[in-house]
């Protein structure tokens, strides 16, 4: 088995004295700049003036320009989008990098696609929280945690390890289990992760489960509930003890239809298409065509946006889901906790 690091096997002092700046308040941003002070260390948060800053401010953050904070910092951890990190690593962040601190991501897109080249003299590690930045936040509070990767791309100073493992450890990742890679590793699976199973695929069979059901003629509000709120159930059960567990609480039927026609569907050239997609993302077609599509004003990227989100699927869910208004419950209660 790989070696795995968990809370005992991590030292923080290294990091605990260094000033860490979160360089963005979004999803990842706002989960790791508090994660991180409420596990002791020193942050503070460089973001744009806007949504994101007021948020941070409120959330009682010590808030700066994104320059500023890369000057005040010495471990600057880049949570903007992906897209956006080179242009703004460009103008605010790149003069401030001086020989010793550490360049830090929580992907590997832009250095491994070669879009941010930083010097030699600076640390560069990237500790990637195997989940979505809220999941990351509230797990913590619960006193859990998602679990994580870490790399180091470049050790100027001979502690970029320790320095990767602690941020690891503060943001919450050690608690559930944490594991060394590399940029090219972590990139290639993270966006296969997503593209093949996690996001694309999941959203292309609930869609395609949906359809076929309202083209059968069934209600739509009964296709929503058994094709994308049970999803949650299922999965929650796979999360909890693999397929056994989830298979062991279904029903025989269900069980047996698993094993029949779930083949029939995601039969062995859905397995050659995922090839064919990994293919793209190890030769850098993905990434080049990404690249471009926000350099070009990202037409294609609204036009899909706009059409999936006016989908029967969504309309449909809505109205269904503000009479479920317990789904969102622990969300609500937990902003409450932090906020007051
Ligand atoms: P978000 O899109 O959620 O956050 C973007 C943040 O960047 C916002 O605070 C936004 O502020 C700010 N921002 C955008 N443009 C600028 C700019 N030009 N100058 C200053 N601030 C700017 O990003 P994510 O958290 O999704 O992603 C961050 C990183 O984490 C990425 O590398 C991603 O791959 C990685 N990651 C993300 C995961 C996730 O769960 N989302 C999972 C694991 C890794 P404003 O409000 O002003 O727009
Ligand atoms: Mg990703
Ligand atoms: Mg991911």
């Amino acid at each position: 088995m790989a070696k795995m690091y968990y809370n005992g096997d991590i030292n923080e002092g290294t990091l605990k004295e260094k000033t860490i700046a979160i360089i963005g308040y979004g999803s990842q941003g706002h989960a790791h700049a508090q994660n991180l002070k409420d596990s002791g260390f020193n942050v503070i948060v460089g973001i744009r003036a806007g949504k994101s800053f007021d948020q941070a401010a409120e959330d009682g953050q010590e808030v700066y320009s994104v320059q500023e904070a890369a000057e005040k910092a010495d471990v600057i951890m880049i949570l903007l989008p992906d897209e956006r990190q080179k242009a703004v690593y460009e103008a605010e962040i790149e003069a401030a990098l001086t020989a010793g601190k550490a360049l830090v991501f929580a992907h590997g897109f832009n250095i491994h696609f070669d879009q941010i080249v930083p010097p030699a003299d600076v640390d560069v590690f990237l500790v990637a929280p195997k989940g979505p930045g809220h999941l990351v936040r509230r797990t913590f509070e619960s006193g859990a945690g998602v679990p994580g990767l870490f790399a180091v791309y470049q050790d100027a100073t001979g502690q970029a390890k320790d320095l990767a493992l602690a941020y690891a450890k503060g943001i919450g990742a050690s608690r559930a289990g944490v594991l060394e890679t590399t940029f090219k590793e972590e990139t290639e699976t993270d966006l296969f992760g997503e593209q093949a199973v996690l996001c694309g695929s999941t959203t292309a069979i609930v869609k395609a489960g949906f359809e076929t059901l309202v083209e059968a003629g069934y209600q739509p509000e009964l296709a929503y509930f058994e094709t994308l709120h049970e999803l949650k159930l299922i999965v929650d059960l796979m999360y909890e003890g693999g397929m056994a567990t989830m298979r062991s609480s279904i029903s025989d039927t269900a069980e047996w239809g698993d094993f029949v026609s779930g083949p029939r569907i995601i039969d062995s050239s859905v397995k050659d298409r995922m090839k064919d997609v990994l293919t793209d993302i190890q030769n850098g077609k993905f990434a080049k065509e990404w690249i471009q599509e926000n350099e070009t004003g990202r037409s294609k990227y609204n036009a899909i946006k706009q059409a999936e989100s006016e989908h029967q699927i969504e309309t449909v869910g809505a109205q269904l889901r503000e009479m479920m208004p317990f789904i969102n419950e622990g969300k609500k209660a937990k902003k409450e906790v932090v906020t007051s």
